[in-house]
Parts: structure tokens; sequence; C-alpha cells
């Protein structure tokens, strides 16, 4: 361990001689303790370079404090590979330039921390792929893929990252650098290193003959074999040799890549799938031979209980529908994704006919579900890459666990090994859901195990009996993942003594002093050591008190069944907060950029600090005293939390549900509980209280509008308050949602049981339509009038009810809860007579739906929550029921058309709670309308965040990531906008006024 005087030298001399961050406090460097593996270490520093220069410095550094070194890419490693008592140097936020792209030799030089999608995405216009498809290709980076010799679906077809790297440029431990590519003509270190490789391998080649699993999936220990190839697959498609596939699954113990050339392929034309369903998985594993004889570019596993799962996500059930042959039967036992791909379509048409007849021979006529169309395939492809973490979407303490998920065995004995090792697994009284490579052997399975009980201790016995199955089928024991610490212990079993002993001394020649991950691939640590476990027996938690109802997650699994205990029955100390906490599993998906939301503080900052990931890591850490101050209210939470724009993005699109949104809530609720609330938290907190004092003041909303107007006093307000000068503030009105003497025509009268039987609606007015742009309130009920509805809008005798979302928001649950009762106890009445209730503010309406069912409301907040539907849904809704067309109103329910183009930007909640699609569905009413969505993750504004000085400029990045380019390229769009803070966030950001989808329609009603 090193101490604390080293760290801060080692840090300061990094920066003092470059411009890499360096990070050295214990929240810090506990984000980088971990990957998606069961393991954690803290690291001694961690080191961000801008540049390669950055990290010869820190490099050099390092050496000479003799501290070891450990390269990071997206740190997704399922085996522990980068976890570790070193300095982390992380690749992915700056080094990952593309440097060179030759179409004509299709080659690419990249920076190791280019992102594989990154990549193929920039390869696209060339007609061109980078072909080992990582079910984490959003994630993972060049440099990470290389260290541990990843393998993609498609690898029957195209290898591992070892049969397509041509070239590595690294340091070496001595500080120099080295090019590693063909033998024939390295030079210097490079050819001294190859030279002495080459006689090892010379001297153990019987061994190599007689212990080097011979199959395409072997990731375990160094390349010895690349002077006489072992793998199905050639290395080289010329038999030469290259020594860059030394380095290839060395696991950063060897050399540190500074750029890698790879060899590109030509993107498939076309594609065919079929999707073979199958009521027995014996039988599936049995027909991946005879399948694979096709020639198909993939065959993937999804078994039933990942199906059963899926089909439970929201997010994912739709598509995996589309897979069976019939979605009311029994789910399959297995499905397979059998994939063709190639230039000639009806060529690849033939051959998923040929699957149909193979699979009609093979006793199973009607079994496949034929897809030609690329989208579906696509769908279906993403499902299957979220495979595992819908898995780990388990609640409670036992988890799968990952450390014999890539055990590669020859095809002709995999349904023989699947069924053996499910036995295996009942003996220990666990089981497991298999997935994944069917097409080389290579079958992901994760039996759940408690790692803080006994799962150590079975992990260790499930491993010996499947490494004697992997022995008697002759396979490899690690065929996709690496090695690192659950798997490092293992080499020697695998390649023996006398290979094993070869490794080490390549190791030593590359790496005298062990400064390169030390403890991975050779001296490997033993995999069950307990101090090295994320989990470990003595992890503890400390009791918390929870503000908001997290008891669902409260609870325990049975690994047999995965049936779950009771709510609040888990025994976690902090009220079902830690486990919520705990659910993160460290995979990195919310390091994304594609469509979808999550993670919008990520996609701006690039910072793990920023990220849904590191925000869970920081919360665990705190709520399990490994923080310093040693609790949930501590300043570092705060900074973690800090960009958590609340866009629940997360909820929805993270595969285990880490809900960061309500996590803030709960952690605010403890922080402002600890160190109070400001003066501008306390205006924003309580708005919905005074907004009604203020808007019976004519003058004094004349003063108050005045801040837009004055450049001086917006400068003023920000200087006293902490509201950006750069933000125009809403405009307050005289006339609000609440004055309109045409809502309060006969209401007071109300008899709820005389109105259940017409066609009432209740319209929940919010604080922020109420008062700063009422015309939409009165837009939303002219439509709804003329839709044949009576509307009622609730309000009170003095101010109006309101949601409690700014008192939420600022962490104050308590107040929040008893404004949340006395609105639940007015609208119960109207749910019980089974009104609905429409708001217009996603983030109001849908928090009925959402943080209400957590606060302890009881029976009324369900009753609620069933009632409860954005306009735009509970139109949808209505219109597609029969009785609507009868409605004596209907005729005034009709639309001028338009041609005018309409561009949708998705509030972040509607896009969490998939209420996106009515928005478009309604404007379709519209004659003409052909409304289309803005691919746009958060508009960044998100309540007050975007408002709060500190905040301006990063809400403003958000904007700019694709929102404010897509509307600024589109002129004469009308653009809608459900969310307040998003029409803000537009008309500061481009000048245009954007509109709530009922102003759209109240404007083309006849
Ligand atoms: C849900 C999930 C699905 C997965 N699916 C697949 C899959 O389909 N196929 C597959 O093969 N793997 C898969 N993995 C494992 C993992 O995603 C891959 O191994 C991935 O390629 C790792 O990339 P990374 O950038 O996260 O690397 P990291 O985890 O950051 O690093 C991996 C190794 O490379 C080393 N390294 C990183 N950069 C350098 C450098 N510049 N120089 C030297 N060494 C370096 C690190 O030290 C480490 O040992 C999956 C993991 C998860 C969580
Ligand atoms: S927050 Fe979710 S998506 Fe992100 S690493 Fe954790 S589990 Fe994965
Ligand atoms: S709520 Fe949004 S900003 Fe916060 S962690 Fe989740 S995705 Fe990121």
């Amino acid at each position: 361990m090193n101490k604390p005087s080293e760290t801060h030298l080692l840090a300061e001399r990094i920066k003092k001689n470059s411009a890499a961050q360096m990070f050295t406090d214990i929240s810090s460097r506990g984000r980088y303790a971990t990957d998606a593996s069961i393991y954690q270490t803290i690291p001694v520093a961690v080191c961000v370079p801008t540049c390669a220069d950055d990290v010869t410095v820190a490099l050099q550094v390092a050496k000479e404090l003799e501290i070891p070194i450990l390269p990071r890419g997206g740190g997704t490693s399922q085996c522990g590979q980068t976890t570790g008592a070193a300095l982390v140097i992380d690749n992915s936020k700056h080094f990952r330039k593309l440097l060179h792209v030759d179409p004509v030799e299709k080659i690419a030089i990249v920076e190791p921390g280019m992102v594989l999608d990154h990549l193929n995405a920039q390869l696209k216009q060339h007609q061109l792929w980078f072909p080992v498809d990582v079910s984490t290709a959003g994630q993972a980076t060049i440099g990470g893929m290389a260290g541990n010799n990843s393998c993609g679906s498609r690898s029957i077809a195209y290898g591992n990252m070892v049969h397509n790297v041509a070239g590595i440029d690294a340091w070496l431990a001595n500080g120099q650098l080295a090019s590693f590519g063909l033998m024939e003509i390295a030079q210097g270190e490079a050819l001294r290193l190859g030279q002495f490789v080459q006689q090892l391998a010379r001297r153990y080649q019987s061994d190599i003959q007689t212990h080097w699993p011979k199959v395409l999936r072997r990731v375990a220990g160094y390349n010895l074999d690349i002077f006489h190839n072992q793998n199905e697959k050639p290395y080289t498609t010329d038999s030469k040799v290259n020594l860059a596939h030394l380095l290839v699954g060395s696991e950063g113990s060897l050399a540190y890549f500074k750029s890698l050339t790879l060899n590109l392929s030509p993107l498939p034309q076309h594609k065919t799938l079929g999707v073979v369903n199958f009521a027995s998985f014996h039988k599936a594993m049995d027909s991946a031979q005879h399948i694979a004889r096709l020639g198909p570019s993939a065959i993937e596993l999804v078994d039933r209980t990942m199906l059963d799962l899926g089909r439970q996500n929201p997010e994912f059930r739709a598509t995996i529908e589309t897979a069976l042959i019939d979605k009311n039967a029994p789910t399959p036992e297995a499905i397979l994704l059998v994939e063709f791909s190639g230039e000639n379509h009806q060529e690849l048409i033939a051959k998923l006919k040929d699957l149909v007849t193979l699979m009609a021979d093979l006793g199973l006529a009607g079994s496949v579900v034929e897809m030609t169309q690329a989208q579906m395939q696509k769908n279906l492809w993403e499902v299957r890459k979220a495979g595992l973490n819908i898995m780990m979407s388990l609640k409670g303490d036992g988890k799968p666990v990952s450390f014999i998920e890539d055990c590669a065995v020859p095809l002709e004995h995999l349904a023989e090994y699947t069924s053996a090792l499910t036995d295996v697994f009942h003996k220990h009284g666990t089981r497991g859901t298999w997935y994944a490579h069917a097409s080389v052997g290579t079958l992901h399975v994760r039996p759940i195990l408690d790692m803080r009980k006994d799962g150590t201790h079975k992990m260790r016995e499930i491993a010996q009996e499947a490494a004697q199955l992997v022995r008697k089928y002759k396979g490899a024991y690690s065929g996709e993942h690496g090695d690192g610490i659950s798997r490092g212990e293992w080499i020697k079993w695998q390649f023996g003594e006398n290979i094993n002993q070869a490794f080490s001394q390549i190791k030593n020649a590359f790496d005298p002093d062990c400064l390169f991950n030390p403890g991975k691939i050779v001296n490997p640590p033993k995999m069950d050591e307990h101090h090295l476990m994320r989990f470990h027996p003595k992890y503890e938690v400390s009791p918390l008190k929870t503000a908001l109802d997290w008891s669902a997650w409260n609870v325990q699994n049975n690994p047999m069944t995965e049936a779950v205990t009771a709510p609040g029955t888990g025994l976690d100390p902090a009220s079902g907060f830690a486990k919520a906490v705990e659910m993160c599993n460290n995979n990195g998906h919310c390091r994304k950029f594609d469509a979808g939301t999550m993670c919008p503080s990520y996609r701006v900052t690039r910072d793990e600090q920023h990220v849904t990931r590191g925000r869970a890591n920081t919360l665990r850490l705190a709520l399990s005293n490994q923080l310093e101050g040693n609790h949930l209210a501590s300043e570092a939470v705060k900074e973690a939390l800090d960009l958590c724009v609340g866009c629940k993005g997360c909820k929805r699109e993270c595969p285990t549900g880490v809900d960061m949104a309500k996590m803030k809530i709960e952690f605010l609720s403890h922080y402002k509980k600890e160190h109070g609330l400001s003066l501008r938290d306390r205006l924003i907190a309580y708005l919905p209280q005074y907004a009604s004092f203020i808007s019976k003041r004519p003058k004094l909303i004349a003063l108050l509008n005045l801040r837009n107007k004055f450049p001086w006093l917006a400068k003023l307000t920000e200087l006293l308050l902490g509201i950006s000068a750069k933000r125009s503030l809403p405009i307050w009105q005289t006339e609000t949602a609440w004055d309109s003497p045409y809502y309060k025509l006969g209401y007071e009268d109300f008899k709820i049981e005389a109105l259940a039987m017409q066609r009432m609606v209740v319209l929940f007015a919010d604080t922020f339509n109420g008062y700063f742009e009422p015309d939409n309130i009165d837009a939303a009920a002219d439509v709804l009038e003329a839709a044949g509805y009576w509307v009622y809008i609730p309000r009170k005798e003095k101010g109006q009810y309101c949601c409690g979302r700014t008192l939420l928001s600022s962490g104050l649950v308590d107040e929040a809860k008893i404004q949340a009762k006395e609105l639940l106890d007015h609208l119960s009445i109207y749910a019980k007579a089974g009104i609905d209730i429409v708001g217009l503010e996603p983030s109001c309406i849908l928090s009925l739906r959402d943080e209400y069912l957590m606060m302890g409301l009881g029976e009324q907040a369900e009753l609620v929550a069933k009632h409860s539907f954005t306009f735009e849904e509970f139109i949808v809704k209505e219109a597609a029921k029969v009785e609507f067309a009868q409605t004596p109103h209907v005729n005034k329910f009709q639309f001028k058309p338009t041609d005018q183009e309409i561009l949708v930007h998705g509030h972040c909640h509607q896009k969490a709670f998939e209420v996106v699609s009515p928005v478009i569905e309604v404007l379709k009413i519209i004659p003409g309308a052909n409304p289309k969505m803005i691919e746009s993750s958060c508009c960044g504004m998100a309540g007050s965040f975007g408002y709060e000085v500190e905040h301006e400029k990063i809400s403003m990045e958000m904007a700019e990531l694709s929102l404010l380019p897509s509307i600024r390229n589109s002129p004469d769009a009308i653009i809608v906008a459900d969310g307040t803070s998003c029409r803000h966030q537009i008309d500061d950001g481009t000048s245009r006024k954007a509109l709530h989808v009922a102003k759209v329609l109240q404007m083309h009603l006849k």
C-alpha cells in the first residue's frame, strides 16, 4: 500500500509536467476501484491524460516512484482486470482520436480510448467496419478490447481481437516506445522481445501442442502460440507472425498501448435473421452444431429466463415478442438467433429457407421466425446485447456472478456440457441463465450467489467442477472475458506448469519491475480472496432512516426460483436505499451517446464522476462508510450528484433500473437537513406557495417582470440569488389558469356521484402553466371540451393545489408529502368515481405515477396514479374507444389541415415513462401533419438546474448536443415541447417559441 505522501508526490509531479487531470481524493479513487466484476481495490491515484505526452509523463513519474500502472478504457471488464492498487490512467475521456483511415488498404489507426461504436460510426462513410462486435460496443474502448482480446457475436465469421489487430505502438516499462507489427520488419526493442518470446515458444513447443486449447475462443494467458498457431482460425491470413498479437490479451500487464492499427472489413450489405424457437433447451444446444454448417455469421442463444425477464421490462417487451412464434403460448425454453450476412440479399433469403428446412429435418417444423427487415433485426440484436444486463436486474443480495461465464467447448459437446454444468449448479443450490455465442461454443452463464454469505465458498467449488468439465470436453476455461482476478489462478491449471513459467518469463522480459498491472496473468491472487471483493463478508451498511420508501429493494431472493421475499424483509440497515444503490453492477451501460437520454451530464463532461455509475458507486461507498466524512450528507456525494439533472433517463435505460433521480431526492433530503437551504433553494422550492400572492398584485408583477428587460437587474439577481443573468425568467401573468371565469362556472356545487356518469375530466393546472403560461391550460381545456368532455380544474379557496415537485427537487420530502396528501385527498374523490386526471407538465403529472408511490402515501396514491395521464396520453386513449366517435360533441373535435413541418422534443420524464409516442399520435389527428421526433437527450434545463449560475453553461452544452442544432436546422418548423423548462431552454438557445402540444391542437381546431 502506498503512503499518502507518495500519492500526493505522484499527483503533484504529473500535474506539474503535463496537462493531465489528477485525482487523489478517496471518492474519485473509489469510483475507479471497480469494474463490471465482483472485485474492488482502491487505486493509488487516478490520472486522466489529455494526450499521449501526458501519458509519457505519467508513466515516467510512476516508474520513478515505483508505483504500479493500470491502463483503463471503459472499465467494463468482468474479471477484475481494471482493479488494482496502482496509478489508474483513464484513456476514455481525451485519448480517443481516430488518427488515420485508409479505405483502400482497409486499415485504421486509433488511440486506445476510442469507443468501438464511435469508430464504426466514422467508418460507415467508407462502407467499412471494425467487426469485433462486443456487446459493450457503446462503452468498450479499442485499447480495452485489445487488452482483453475481446470477441463479438460474429466471431465465427471475423475472429477475435487478435485476428483483427495489425499493429500496436506501445510504451514499454522503461518508458521507451516500440512498434509491434509483423516480425519480419520488427526493429529495436520490439524485435528483441519478439525473438525472446520466439525462443520460449520453441522451448515449450511440445507443451503448447499438448496443453493449448484448440478452440477459436481461447483468450487466457499470453499468445505464445503466435509462432505455431493453435487457434481454429489463423491469426494472420498469410501465416506471418505479428508481434502485436503478443500484446493482445495482455490485460495491461506487458505494455501501455499508444495507438493501434486495425484491419477493417467491408460492411455487410445485407443480413437476414432466423429466430429458432425451442421447447427444449437441450435440443437448442444440440442443434447449434448442425446450424453452424449453414455458414451463418452468428448463432446466439437467449434462454427462457432471459426472455421472461426481458418481457417484464417495458423497454424490451415488444421487441422480444417479435422473435416468438406465438407470443400467447408459453415462452420457449430457448431461442437461437441465426444470422446470415453478405452481398446478395436473395442468397441470404435462400439461406433462411435452408434453416427452415434444416429445422424441419431436425423435427422442428414451424419453429423459425424469419426476419428480413433490417430494423426488426437491429432491435432484436440490441435486446440480445442487453442480455446480461437484463439478467442482472434481480433484486436481493444473491446476484448472477461472473467467473465461469465464458468457458468455450467444441460445439458437438455443447448440449452435454450445459446440462452437466446445470447439474453442478443445482448441487450447490443455485441455477444459471444461459445466453450468447452458441456458434463458437461460448455460452454465458452466471450462477446466482450471495457474495456476502457463502458465495465465495460456492464460487470455488463450482469453478473446480466447471474446470473438470472444460477439460473433459477439451475446451478453454477463459473464452471471452479474459483472466483478471477471477481466472488468473486457472491459467496454470489450463496450460500446465511449463507454459505458466514461460508466461512469467515473458512478463519479466517486458516488465522486470512488475509495474504494469501487477497480479494479472502472472502471479495472480486467489479468485476468492476476501479483501479483493466489492461485497466482502465484512461489508457493512450504516443504518439510515430514509425519506422515500425504498422497501421494494429491501428484499432477498431464492437462487433456484428467483422469487423475492416481501418488501422490507431484506435486512438492509439503510431501509432498502443501499440495496437500490447496489443494483448498479458497474457494467458501464450509462456511458453512452446513442439514442435515449442517459446520461446527459456524462455526454457533456465524459467524467466518471458525472455518469450514473460514478454516482451509484459514490453513494455505495458513502452508505458503507468507505468515504471520508463517512456519511451520505457529505460534500463528496453532493459533488457527484451535482450535475444529475433528475431526467430519469437511467430509470428507464439502466438495465438494472438504477433510478438516480429518486436517489438524488433521497440524498438532498439528508444533505439539506444537515446543511440547510439557501435563499435560492427557498425561492424555487416554495414558488407554488407564494405564486398566488404575487399573481394578485399587478404592480409587483410589473416590477418582477422588469428583471428580463434590464441586464443590470438580471446581474443583480445573479449576485444576490445565484440565478444566471444569461437566462430569461418566466413571465408572471395577471390572469392565471384559476382566474378564468369560464372554468369557474357551476363547479362550486359539484356533486361527484352525479357527474361520474358523464364524460368528465379533471385538468390539473400545475404551478408553471397555471401562473406563467395559462394559455396552455386554456388550450387543453378547449381541446378537451371539443372532444366532448366537461373540464374541471382543481382549485382551493386560497392558492392552488400543487404536486410538490419543486419541494421534492429541493429535497424537502416531508413538506412535499403534505402537499401531495392534500392533492391526493382532492383528486382521489374523482379517481374513485372513475374520472381521469390530466396534466400538461410531464414532470408534475408523472410524479403522481412515480415519486408519489414511494412517499408512503398508501392506497390513495395507487388509485390516483392509475387515473393520471398526460394530456396527449388521455386523448389518444379516449380516441381509441368506440364511444368516442359516438359523442354528440365529436363534430367539434375537427381540425384544420396543415402542411407545416412539426418537430417534437420529448420531455425526459415522458421518455422515462414511454409516453412520448402519444404526442406524435395526437398530432397526427391534424390532417396533413407529419410530426417527427428530434433525437435528443435531456434539454439540459431540467427544472431550475439551467437557471442556476453555476450550471448555466453545462445546461446549454447539454442542449447543444443535438436539440438546439436540430431546431436551428428547421427554421420554419412548429416546435412542440410539453415541458415548461424545455420550452425555455429552446427559447434561450434559439429564440424560437416552442409550443405545448395542446396549443398546437387548439390552433388547428376548426
Ligand atoms: C454487459 C457486458 C457485456 C460484455 N460483452 C462482451 C462481449 O460481447 N465480448 C467481449 O469480449 N467482452 C464483453 N464484455 C467484457 C468487456 O466489455 C470487454 O472486454 C471490453 O472490450 C473491455 O473494454 P473496456 O474499454 O471497458 O476495457 P477495460 O475494462 O477498461 O480494460 C480492459 C483491459 O485492457 C487493458 N487496457 C486498457 N487500455 C489499455 C492500454 N491503452 N494499453 C494496455 N492495456 C490497456 C486494461 O488494463 C484491462 O486489463 C462485456 C462486459 C459487460 C459488462
Ligand atoms: S448505473 Fe446502471 S447502466 Fe450504469 S453501470 Fe450501473 S447498472 Fe450499469
Ligand atoms: S437522472 Fe439523468 S442525469 Fe441523473 S444519473 Fe440518471 S440519467 Fe444521469
